[in-house]
């Protein structure tokens, strides 16, 4: 196997407590996991020269292809696994093998950090985004009530307004996308909740700029951002002075120098999920680090996410293209379609072209249709036009790139 092992000096940025916390789950992954038992083959890690850096990468591609053998053995079919996927919107989904212990760690450091910056919260009903088909009712678990909004309509905008209003959360939640569609919504029906808010949490995705104006506009209250991925969980976590703490009891933190542009490749290993490990884990985010002690009081280091890009948005809206046409395709899926790729490029305001890839050409017309239909609920004023394709280029990433802006 090519070992990929980096050629600049990265910036560690965690504590040597967290650093020392990952080796020993590595060692472990050597002796228990058949993935790591060839990646690390050589590596001695009772010598106490052994660094982190002298362990390889791993890459998304890898972890796709290892399938259950970066899996702890014996954990497949066991009682206390969970399983869980990435989200998948720019590729294949990864299915991602926990223990239930491992995913109590993970939802604990995360409400360690919210507790630290927003201690009122934790006894306080909260509200989750999302943008789920299966809730279509309100769900409530512990004190999180579960509101579905995916729908721009102005009778459905007011409906899940209320439900909202209803329930006088102290705090949101919700993926930054789906946040962006529920400002979106208050913004085209003008209105604003009836109760003070003490904060929204943007989970995990990437929160842009304009995003976050327009949260901090409608939801009148402070943001703050979760930045995590789902296979790692939490990364890091933002105060209320604005900056991105490292959680460095879920993570260990590399910057690695990029040869071009700016910013920093952020590489990320779990110290917390031993059952399907992720060591030097090159997530392919962007990221920066701070200098200096935040006035929150935390010592924790910076570590911002960074590069996204404006031209993510659908123009005329903060609604993030490839998440919307992702939740519209996963639509006509589950109605039975088949699509293998698509790519949507805006022309103009209202104007969009789809380019599809179809197993059964002949389907074009009636996904055609059930595009449309599904659209209308979130773009009421789009008018779109439907090509079917033998293939869709990737992007130099080797992925396709789902929304395209041209105008
Ligand atoms: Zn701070």
């Amino acid at each position: 196997m090519m070992r990929a092992t980096s050629t600049t000096h990265p910036q560690v940025i965690s504590s040597e407590k967290a650093v020392a916390r990952l080796l020993n789950l590595a060692r472990q992954a050597q002796e228990q996991v058949p993935f790591y038992q060839k990646s690390f083959n050589g590596i001695d890690f009772t010598s106490p020269l052994t660094a982190l850096t002298d362990l390889p990468f791993l890459t998304k591609d890898q972890v796709r292809a290892a399938q259950q053998d970066i899996v702890k053995q014996g954990m497949i079919d066991h009682p206390d696994t969970v399983l869980e996927y990435t989200s998948g919107s720019t590729g294949i989904p990864l299915k991602l093998v926990r223990s239930r212990t491992e995913l109590m760690k993970g939802a604990k450091s995360l409400w360690r950090s919210r507790a630290q910056f927003f201690p009122d919260v934790m006894f306080t009903p909260g509200v989750q985004v999302s943008a789920s088909e299966l809730i279509q009712q309100e769900a409530k678990t512990d004190q999180t009530i579960i509101l579905s909004a995916f729908d721009l309509r102005p009778d459905r905008v007011e409906q899940y307004l209320d439900q909202i209003d209803y329930h006088k959360p102290a705090w949101l939640r919700g993926h930054p996308a789906i946040l962006a569609v529920l400002a979106e919504g208050m913004r085209r029906v003008n209105r604003r909740f009836t109760h003070k808010l003490v904060f929204v949490e943007s989970n995990s995705g990437w929160l842009q700029d304009e995003t976050r104006d327009l949260l901090a506009e409608m939801f009148d209250c402070p943001i703050a951002n979760h930045y995590g991925t789902r296979e790692t969980y939490t990364i890091a976590y933002e105060c209320p002075h604005g900056t991105m703490h490292l959680q460095d009891d879920m993570v260990v933190a590399e910057l690695h120098t990029r040869e071009e542009g700016i910013g920093h490749e952020l590489v990320v290993s779990s110290q917390i999920f031993e059952t399907m490990p992720f060591i030097r884990y090159r997530v392919g985010d962007l990221v920066e680090s701070g200098t200096g002690q935040c006035a929150c009081g935390s010592s924790a280091p910076e570590l911002r996410p960074f590069g996204g890009r404006s031209n993510e948005l659908i123009e005329g809206t903060v609604l993030v293209g490839t998440y919307v046409f992702h939740v519209l395709v996963t639509k006509i899926l589950k109605a039975g379609y088949d699509i293998m790729q698509y790519q949507v490029y805006q022309t103009g305001l209202d104007t969009f072209d789809v380019q599809l890839v179809l197993a059964d050409p002949t389907s074009l017309q009636g996904i055609a249709d059930r595009f449309v239909k599904e659209a209308a609920s979130i773009l009421p004023n789009a008018s779109f036009s439907f090509q079917a394709v033998d293939h869709i280029e990737p992007t130099r990433g080797g992925k396709v790139q789902v929304f395209v802006k041209c105008l």
